[in-house]
């Protein structure tokens, strides 16, 4: 009876072993997959991206208290190397962490930043060290394209600031990111509010004409009211909606507002606060959504 348990075992482990090592039909063209890791760092954004090939970006950081935990789960990914390091803005809640990230000595190739800038102790001690340490430091204007890898198959469209910018408003100056992967598309947000997610709505529309599917929002602003409004959302119609929030944090983010908003176009919700750190996977066709609670940076957030 042992033995006919453990034929069926080892049965089920070898049709497990085969459902898994089956190549998607991108992996089957030698793609791999694009992962972007929506980390749970409390009232705060940090994204990492893990290209097809190995390449990094780090799309904001979290705050500093988040810094040491980002550390050691870039070691723990064997992150050897930032290829771009993308900050939406330089709010202590996007930035703060990278700080724990240049003392390490971690090293940076590429940081395009928002423009103008916005001048705090934290990110003029930044900014010293990635111009000290011979790191590409561009300005992010709408328009750009920037490769995130070096096999090209991981682009970034700029869509926000415009130059010259529109406001000096740090959020709504945020760096507006569309990523693109094969036949999917992320497009991240930063804290920008009503009146530029209209902007970039419209300077997409005259550029482009069209906008593409868009398979995972990073949710502006962590959900406020004054942000995901129903005409950019009609647009754009995102799949996911992540939403980057502490629990119980004072601002009251995300809002029943935003997220009515949100769900009248479809999207499903996925927030960190309830779900902890969410894993998005693209193998350049579908987009799959994971959730991994254990992977917690910064301060612990109350039951
Ligand atoms: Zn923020």
């Amino acid at each position: 009876m042992l033995r006919l348990q453990l034929l069926i075992l080892g049965l089920a482990a070898l049709v497990g072993w085969l459902a898994l090592a089956a190549p998607s039909p991108a992996q089957a063209q030698g793609g791999g997959a694009l992962t972007i890791f929506f980390l749970n760092v409390g009232q705060a954004d940090a994204a990492l991206l893990d290209a097809p090939d190995g390449s990094v970006a780090l799309l904001d950081a979290g705050d500093a208290p988040s810094g040491q935990d980002l550390l050691r789960f870039l070691g723990d990914r064997a992150v050897a190397r930032i290829d771009w390091w993308l900050p939406s803005h330089p709010h202590a809640d996007h930035v703060g962490g990278f700080t724990a990230v240049l003392n390490a000595g971690v090293p940076v190739v590429h940081a395009l930043l928002p423009s103008p800038q916005y001048n705090t102790p934290t990110l003029m001690r930044q900014l010293g060290m990635l111009f000290s340490s011979g790191v590409d430091v561009q300005n992010a204007a709408a328009g750009q394209t920037l490769t995130l890898d070096r096999a090209g198959q991981v682009t970034a469209e700029v869509l926000n600031p415009p130059e010259p910018p529109e406001t000096n408003d740090v959020n709504e100056n945020s760096v507006v990111l569309l990523v693109n992967f094969g036949q999917t598309y992320f497009l991240f947000g930063g804290d920008i509010g009503t009146r530029t997610e209209a902007n970039v709505v419209a300077r997409q529309l005259a550029n482009v004409g069209t906008w593409p599917p868009i398979d995972v929002l990073k949710v502006p602003h962590h959900g406020s009211a004054g942000s995901s409004s129903q005409p950019f959302l009609n647009v754009i119609r995102p799949r996911w909606a992540v939403v980057s929030v502490g629990a119980r944090n004072s601002y009251g983010h995300p809002t029943v507002a935003a997220l009515d908003r949100l769900t009248s176009v479809g999207a499903e919700i996925l927030r960190t606060d309830q779900l902890g750190t969410i894993v998005t996977t693209s193998d350049g066709t579908t987009v799959t959504v994971e959730i991994a609670p254990y992977i917690h940076l910064g301060v612990p957030q109350p039951p």
